[in-house]
């Protein structure tokens, strides 16, 4: 069925995009690689049906063309010339990094290596560059990857550096810090890359709020990102106390300007304001539900209007994801980014 676009803090309404040259739609997606989908991962509740490319392609180009975003960041793509020829019939331009040695390449009949994507509306940007990167660990490559594209507005001239990735996946100590190195990784590339544009780094990062990564990203200074998600809950809370006990305290406006105690309540807040699932799906070893994907954006310089509300647990089904309602065992998230007065001062 179709979602619902979370309104600024107000009403839940389905609403048509107003997308203006001042406000940019970002759609963050891992769609789930076809070949590891079918051979790899294991969704025993999933009927095998429901599993095949020709089940899931138009499912997938449906989602991304009804939400009508005008930038999309993918991963676990596997099928990119086939999202090129539909999204291109769409006004939208792509490109793709695949990973260096990706799982897929050692599955028979498989359809290449997955990677990222990043696909944007023709009409409304000019693409001044891009880069890819083999995110490194310890000045080692490692098998994950990253783009950062730099994008023009072509009415209003403002410039925006998009980047998208697809950390480490699996639990574990050791894996949790190699995606904190990752991400330093990531960081410094889109820092080099964004020249002091806004920015957005959108991906599956694989760990959850609690892991090193996420603080990492939220305190990286540089880029002074904050979570899409996260701020717009914090917004609704802070307005509905507000509505209920007039006075209610309110650290929204706090300008953090340094103090690490302060940056670690900030990344605790916006952690603990989290959706509660990004991801919910049924492997043998059972049931995985939880929040590992992520819309980040430099605050200076954007703000968040709206946010792509998930499925209710009863709209996803006993047997959760992949289905024949959803196309991968990972939910669509998308909001509304609006630039603030302050990106002008840039550049
Ligand atoms: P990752 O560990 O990052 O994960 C690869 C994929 O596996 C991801 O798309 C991930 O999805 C998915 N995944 C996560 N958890 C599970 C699970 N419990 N069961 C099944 N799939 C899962 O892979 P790397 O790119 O670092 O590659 C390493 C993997 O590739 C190894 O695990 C190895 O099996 C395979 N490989 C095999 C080789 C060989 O056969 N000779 C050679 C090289 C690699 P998500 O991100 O959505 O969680
Ligand atoms: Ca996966």
């Amino acid at each position: 069925g179709l979602r619902v676009l979370k309104l600024n803090a107000v009403s839940k309404v389905c609403s048509a995009p107003i997308t203006s040259s001042n406000q940019l739609r970002l759609l963050q997606w891992n769609i789930l690689s076809q070949c590891l989908g079918q051979n790899n991962d294991g969704f025993v509740k999933c009927p095998e049906e429901a599993l095949t490319w020709e089940n899931r392609k138009y499912l997938i180009v449906e989602e991304i063309v009804r939400n009508n975003p005008d930038v999309v960041c993918l991963q676990e793509v596997d099928h990119f010339k086939f999202l090129e020829r539909m999204l291109g019939s769409q006004n939208y331009n792509g490109i793709f990094f695949p990973k260096p040695d990706s799982p897929c390449l050692y599955i028979q009949d498989n359809n290449g290596p997955d990677g990222c994507a990043i696909f944007y509306k023709r009409d409304k940007f000019e693409l001044i560059n891009f880069d890819t990167r083999v995110l490194e660990v310890w000045r080692v490559q490692s098998n994950q990857v990253a783009i950062v594209a730099n994008l023009r507005i072509n009415e209003s001239g403002k410039e925006i550096c998009i980047c998208t990735t697809h950390l480490k996946a699996r639990n574990g100590a050791l894996l949790s810090k190699l995606r904190n190195e990752q991400g330093k990784d990531l960081l410094r590339f889109v820092n080099a890359m964004a020249q002091g544009r806004p920015v957005i780094i959108s991906g599956d990062f694989n760990a959850e709020p609690i892991e090193p990564i996420y603080s990492t990203v939220l305190s990286y200074k540089a880029l002074g990102l904050s979570s899409a998600y996260a701020d717009l809950n914090i917004k609704e809370k802070t307005n509905a106390s507000k509505q209920c006990n007039g006075n209610a305290t309110t650290n929204e406006n706090s300008e953090s300007d340094g103090g690490s105690k302060e940056d670690l309540s900030l990344a605790e807040l916006s952690a603990n304001s989290e959706p509660p699932y990004t991801t919910w799906k049924i492997r043998e070893e059972g049931e995985v539900c939880h929040t590992i994907d992520y819309i980040f954006y430099s605050k200076k310089h954007l703000k968040v209007n709206n946010c792509l509300q998930f499925p209710s647990e009863n709209e996803i089904g006993v047997n959760r994801t992949p289905s024949f309602q959803y196309p991968s065992d990972h939910f669509s998230l998308m909001c509304d980014l609006e630039f603030t007065d302050n990106s002008n001062d840039l550049i």
